[in-house]
């Protein structure tokens, strides 16, 4: 953790589950939160699915954050849903840049950041994610990737906006691999050095999340390091036990 950061606990439910399931998952975390976590909470449903995780979740202090958003505000954008809609229905976060949509559908740093500065704008709270390929962390230019997505994709006004950055090393999506704590901590570091850097005197302040096969067993280690002020967790958010579970597993500040 890093001293003075208050610690987020972000759930991406992806493309999974129905209206039922939806409502089901929002509802066992609603109903597992018995005492106040050492953390914020975000739920992340399919765009679909938020207003029965936000129902579900009634007044217990979780968020809704939403997985992706148009850069534009309105217009001839089919199949797409801006940052305001986004806001209008009551979401506070919107992920952004999450490896599947760059490998998916082509996403470049540039196009992120236009994204990021919409949700700003909107009155919302990005959740930008970068991260190396294996390939790339084999040739050794994990960092560099890092550092040039860092550069390339978080718009000026994001540490104001108290933005979230969230290292996710892309092998380790959804593979149960995670890199070394030794590496983890190395790249916070370096992220790091680079928000506060290009942000002095915010970034400092700017939440580092890890994210790739965070689970209630690694969680303790994970969330022990220095600079890793919270995660970002796919596959084990989907169970509200094991999302509580890593919910408690942040250190008591
Ligand atoms: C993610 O996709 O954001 C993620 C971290 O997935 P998982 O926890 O399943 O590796």
């Amino acid at each position: 953790m890093t001293p003075g950061i208050r610690p987020l606990i972000a759930g991406n439910w992806k493309m999974n589950g129905t209206l039922r399931e939806a409502a089901a998952l929002a509802e066992g975390i609603r109903a597992g939160l018995d005492r106040s976590p050492d953390a914020d909470l975000l739920i992340c449903p399919p765009f679909i699915h938020l207003h029965v995780a936000a129902a579900a979740m009634g007044w217990k202090p979780v968020a809704i954050g939403a997985q992706d958003c148009h850069p534009k505000a309105s217009g001839a954008h089919t199949g797409d849903v801006s940052a305001a809609m986004l806001a209008d229905a009551g979401v506070a976060y919107v992920i952004l840049g999450h490896s599947e949509r760059r490998a998916d559908h082509g996403e470049t740093d540039a196009l992120v950041q236009q994204k990021a500065a919409a949700v700003i704008a909107a009155g919302m709270v990005p959740v930008v994610c970068v991260g190396e390929t294996e390939a790339q962390r084999d040739a050794g230019e994990a960092e560099s990737v890092v550092s040039a997505q860092i550069a390339g994709s978080l718009p000026p006004d994001f540490a104001i906006a108290k933005g979230v950055v969230a290292y996710e090393p892309v092998w380790a999506i959804g593979t149960g691999r995670t890199p070394t704590e030794a590496d983890i901590a190395s790249m916070h570091d370096r992220m790091r050095a680079e928000v506060a850097a290009r942000f002095p005197g915010l970034g400092e302040g700017t939440r580092l999340l890890y994210g790739g096969s965070v689970k209630p067993s690694n969680a303790v280690a994970i969330l022990g390091l220095p600079n890793v002020d919270g995660a970002l967790v796919g596959g084990a958010s989907l169970k509200a036990e094991d999302f509580l579970a890593i919910a408690a597993a942040v250190p008591a500040p």
